[in-house]
């Protein structure tokens, strides 16, 4: 199979004034909208993660160059800023959550949380609890991190969540192997990589848009280009998942 690179943008805060949490990742409004405005003129097919995952687990990829915009945490600017800008350029975007943080100042509310998932516009998928390194915290409470932030979401939005996000993006195969015993069909990593249509379902390759990069980085990488493409290699853990998974999904029919 040949496969297509596929950019896949890792935001956080978009705000001109943002709070000291979001340091250094804040982007400025201004450089956000010319960036969505690259991502446009790309030509790229925008997806969510639900959908990129379930491209890469039928093995049916995309037919046209697609791109990928998330964000991490789950801060408030996302609705405020964020959501009139991609809903104007008709762009789908995913939101990872923290859960832990939901209703603290700067982020989201339980309300805005369900507003977001019901606009049409965006994905929300789950980003643990408390927003620890997965790859050091103990089994149990890895468990814990990982199961509780999809059911807390998926208790508030009434639908299934099968997107996840490692914090920090960290992982390691014993992570990786609790997010799918969880239920969840992917999960997104960093390694400020391009993706593409053979990656790890369950370690997607993320570039990390920071408050410093330039416009020209950010436009490059949105056209598949400026960063290596991830690693081809999946893990022993990634291949049985991608099996098992897509035996279920003949059988039952299930939905991605
Ligand atoms: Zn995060």
């Amino acid at each position: 199979m040949n496969d297509a690179v596929v950019p896949v943008l890792l935001y956080h805060s978009v705000s001109d004034s943002p709070q000291a949490r979001a340091d250094p990742w804040a982007v400025r409004v201004r450089d956000f909208r010319e960036d969505m405005e690259q991502v446009v003129a790309s030509g790229r097919r925008p997806l969510t993660a639900r959908e990129f995952a379930g491209h890469l687990l039928r093995e049916d990829p995309p037919a046209d160059p697609v791109v990928l915009v998330t964000f991490d945490d789950g801060f408030a600017d996302y609705l405020d800023v964020v959501t009139p800008i991609v809903a104007d350029l008709g762009i789908v975007t995913t939101l990872f959550v923290t859960t832990g943080f939901i209703g603290e100042k700067g982020m989201l509310s339980r309300r805005g949380v369900q507003e977001v998932g019901a606009s049409g516009t965006a994905e929300v998928g789950a980003h643990s609890v408390t927003h620890p390194h997965l790859d050091v915290v103990d089994g149990a409470r890895c468990r814990d991190e990982i199961r509780r932030s999809k059911e807390s979401l998926e208790d508030l939005l009434g639908e299934a969540v099968p997107s996840f996000a490692y914090p920090h993006g960290s992982h390691r195969a014993a992570v990786k192997a609790q997010v799918a015993a969880a239920g969840f069909a992917t999960a997104h990593a960093v390694k400020n990589r391009l993706s593409h249509t053979s990656d790890d379902v369950l370690a997607i390759a993320r570039f990390t848009v920071q408050g410093r990069s330039s416009r020209a980085e950010v436009a490059a990488v949105t056209r598949g280009a400026g960063r290596p493409i991830a690693s081809r290699d999946q893990s022993m853990a990634t291949r049985v998942f991608r099996v098992v998974r897509g035996v279920r999904h003949r059988i039952v029919g299930g939905q991605l």
